[in-house]
């Protein structure tokens, strides 16, 4: 049993990585300052008694024994790392010069929740960990784009210089449930739509790309990373190949949903990235084989219970 520290734990991500850390029998402490996250989230495991809630604001100083450290405590939606972008940063820059230093510390091994959002609107595709990314450093997303590219920094030049024990994912598109009702990504944005028969709403033509990946299958990944070789330390891809359209998300949920709302066309934002997708061949030889093994519509389908059943809860 190993103790071990998640922050931003009672986040989407962050939640289920707590579950499966008490499942396998840890010791885990959950921090967060509920910017995005909800207690709701973590609820179903306030009887543990191998799990403990801290509320606390990762740009401060915190100190506690653990053997691991998972550092996930930032905004990963658009509309809410936007709401202050300052604070993005700060959370993401400070954030990881805190949990460094207590990682330095305590010599416990950490790994940061980086995103593929480090390689802006890429100019190569599918996109490989060694391609360094096409970001514009002073547009709205670089508040956290630029963030957690200075925490990738952060991270290698803590193990560079200190032998801090580093391991770094770059997160693709995820989704599943416990998305915020109000998250404003697209997955949970278009749900909502579909089940309360309001509009679908595209930004742009619908042409970009994502590749979309259900939690379960990123924190099987980011389980397998932390308990990858000493001296593998990434960063790592970790994500799922299959590219689709937003128009083509709109129609798979319409058509899951049974939907009759109407798909509308709105501004698309400034700097939205135009492909995305990973290479995942560092993730497979290094992580034992890892793979996606949920593809689009059964995660979709969890998804759309999950929201449905939400709504049901909240209309009741
Ligand atoms: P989320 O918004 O649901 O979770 C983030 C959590 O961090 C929330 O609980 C929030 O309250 C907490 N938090 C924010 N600022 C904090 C602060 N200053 N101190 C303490 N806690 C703070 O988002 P998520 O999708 O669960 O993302 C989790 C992590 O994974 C983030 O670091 C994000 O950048 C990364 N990531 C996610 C995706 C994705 O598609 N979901 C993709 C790439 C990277
Ligand atoms: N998007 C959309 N409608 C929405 C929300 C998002 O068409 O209601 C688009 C957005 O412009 C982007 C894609 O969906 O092209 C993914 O957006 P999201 O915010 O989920 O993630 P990110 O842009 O950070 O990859």
């Amino acid at each position: 049993m190993k103790r071990i520290l998640v922050t931003g734990g009672a986040g989407f991500i962050g939640s289920h990585l707590c579950e499966r850390l008490l499942e396998q029998g840890h010791d885990v402490i959950c921090m967060d300052n509920y910017f995005t996250g909800a207690k709701q989230n973590i609820k179903h495991l306030m009887d543990n008694h191998y799990f403990e809630l801290v509320r606390h604001d990762v740009t401060h100083p915190y100190f506690v024994e653990v053997d691991e450290i998972y550092n996930l405590a930032c905004p990963a939606s658009p509309i809410h790392y936007q709401y202050n972008p300052i604070k993005t940063i700060k959370t993401s820059v400070m954030g990881a010069i805190n949990m460094l230093g207590l990682a330095k510390r305590i010599k416990a091994k950490i790994l940061q929740a980086s995103t593929s959002e480090v390689y802006g609107d890429p100019l190569i595709h599918p996109q490989t960990e060694d391609y360094w990314g096409n970001v514009n450093p002073i547009g709205i997303r670089s508040c956290y784009d630029e963030g957690k590219r200075c925490a990738e920094s952060l991270f290698l030049n803590y193990h560079r210089q200190n032998e801090v024990n580093i391991k770094i994912i770059r997160i693709f598109n995820t989704y599943g449930p416990r998305m915020n009702l109000n998250d404003g990504r697209v997955v949970s944005n278009f749900i909502v739509q579909a089940l309360k028969g309001e509009n679908i709403t595209i930004f742009g033509n619908g042409t970009q790309t994502r590749s979309f990946q259900y939690v379960d299958d990123l924190i099987e990944g980011m389980l397998r990373m932390m308990n990858s070789r000493d001296d593998f330390h990434g960063p790592v891809n970790i994500g799922n190949p299959n590219e689709f359209s937003m128009l083509e998300l709109a129609e798979e949920i319409k058509d899951l949903t049974g939907s009759k709302s109407k798909i509308i066309f709105e501004p698309l934002p400034e700097d939205d990235p135009t492909q995305r997708q990973p290479d995942i061949t560092l993730a497979k030889k290094e992580l034992n084989n890892w793979e996606p093994t949920v593809q689009l519509r059964e995660g979709l389908s969890k998804t759309i219970t999950y929201f449905d059943d939400l709504l049901g809860k909240i209309n009741s």
